[in-house]
C-alpha cells in the first residue's frame, strides 16, 4: 500500500482487472471491484473495455500480453469467449460460456460465476426449490444459468418457457437433466402450470423500456410462489412490479450481480472480496443507496 494507493492514484505498480464488453459503459462491475480494491488499499483497479465481434480474440490474447489479472466477458462475448479458450472450468464447459477469465501462471482459464451468484442469492433469500416446480423465462445463457442454480437447490420440475422453441429445445438438450421440460410463451397463462411452481424466473432480455412483456396470469401462482427477475436496476421492471403489487415476494438479479462479482473478485485477486463495500457500491449506483 501506498499513499497514492489510499488516494485512488493508480501509480506504476497498479495491476489492473476489467470487463470486456460492447456496449460495457453501464456495467456496474467496475464500481463493484474498484470499491473492493479502495476497501482493501489495494494498488490494483478494474476497467471496462469496449471489445467488438471482431476484436475479442485479440483482447483475449492481450490479457497475458498485458499482465491483467482477470476479465469479466459480459454481452455478446459469452459463449464465443468459450470457443477461444483452452481451458475451461467445468462449469464453464456444461455453459457453453465464460463470464470470467482468469490470467494464471498456467495460462488462461475460463470460469462461469453466473450459476453460483444466483445460488448464493436464492439460497440468501431463503428460497426453498427442494422437489418443486420452477418456471425459466427465457433460453439464453441467463436462462442456462438459472437451470444449473435451480437443480443445485434441490428443484424437481424445471420448465424452460421460450419465444423461440428452437433455442429452448437446444438448452434442454445441453443439460439433459430429468424433470426439464419445454414450452413456448403459452405456458405463463396455464393456470396449472403457474399454480404448482415454487420460483417463477425471468431470464429475457426484455427490459424496462417500452417492451412489454409476455402475458403471465399472475393470479394463478400460489401466494408463496416467489418472482426472480435477473434484470436489476433502480426500481422493479415489467416482469417484477405486477408481481409485487399482487403482494407476492420478489427480487431482481442485483444479487446475483453482487454475488458473481465477488466471487470473479476472490478468483482476480486470490483475497477475500469485502462484501459490505462492494454491495454498497452496486447500491450506491443502482440508486438504491
Ligand atoms: P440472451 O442470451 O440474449 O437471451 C435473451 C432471451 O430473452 C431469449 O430467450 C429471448 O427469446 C428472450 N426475449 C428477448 N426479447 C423477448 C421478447 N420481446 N419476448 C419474449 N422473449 C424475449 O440474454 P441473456 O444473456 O440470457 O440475458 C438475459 C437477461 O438476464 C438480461 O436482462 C441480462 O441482463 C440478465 N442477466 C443478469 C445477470 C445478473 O447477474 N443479474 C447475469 C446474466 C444475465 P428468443 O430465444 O425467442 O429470442
Amino acid at each position: 500500500m501506498t499513499k497514492d494507493t489510499e488516494a485512488g492514484v493508480l501509480t506504476g505498480r497498479t495491476l489492473l482487472a476489467g470487463i470486456f464488453g460492447d456496449p460495457v459503459a453501464h456495467s456496474l462491475s467496475p464500481a463493484m471491484h474498484n470499491a473492493a480494491y479502495a476497501a482493501l488499499k489495494m494498488d490494483r483497479a478494474y476497467v471496462a473495455f469496449r471489445v467488438t465481434r471482431a476484436g475479442l480474440s485479440g483482447a483475449i490474447r492481450a490479457i497475458a500480453q498485458l499482465g491483467l489479472l482477470g476479465v469479466n466477458v459480459t454481452v455478446p462475448h459469452k459463449e464465443a469467449a468459450a470457443r477461444l479458450l483452452a481451458r475451461l472450468s467445468a462449469e464453464a464447459r456444461a455453459l457453453g460460456a465464460v463470464n470470467c477469465i482468469v490470467n494464471r501462471r498456467s495460462g488462461l482459464w475460463g470460469d462461469n460465476t453466473d450459476p453460483r451468484g444466483l445460488e448464493m442469492d436464492l439460497r440468501e433469500l431463503r428460497i426453498d426449490l427442494r422437489g418443486r416446480s420452477v418456471i425459466v423465462i427465457g433460453a439464453g445463457g441467463g436462462a442456462a444459468a438459472a437451470i444449473v442454480a435451480a437443480r443445485r437447490l434441490g428443484a424437481g420440475q424445471i420448465t424452460i418457457a421460450n419465444r423461440t422453441r428452437a433455442r429452448a429445445v437446444k438448452l434442454k438438450r445441453r443439460f439433459a437433466l430429468p424433470g426439464l421440460q419445454v414450452r413456448g410463451l403459452e405456458a405463463l397463462l396455464d393456470r396449472a402450470l403457474l399454480s404448482g411452481a415454487a420460483l417463477v424466473l425471468n431470464a429475457t432480455s426484455v427490459g424496462l423500456s417500452a417492451e412489454r412483456f409476455p402475458k403471465l396470469d399472475y393470479r394463478a401462482t400460489a401466494r408463496s410462489c416467489f418472482f426472480y427477475d435477473l434484470l436489476y436496476g433502480s426500481k422493479p421492471g415489467r416482469f417484477l412490479r405486477p408481481a409485487l403489487e399482487l403482494g407476492r415476494a420478489g427480487a431482481d438479479g442485483a444479487g446475483m450481480l453482487l454475488y458473481q462479482g465477488m466471487l470473479a473478485f476472490r478468483l482476480f485477486n486470490r483475497v477475500e472480496p469485502p462484501a459490505a463495500a462492494m454491495r454498497l457500491a452496486l447500491y450506491r449506483a443502482l440508486g438504491r443507496a
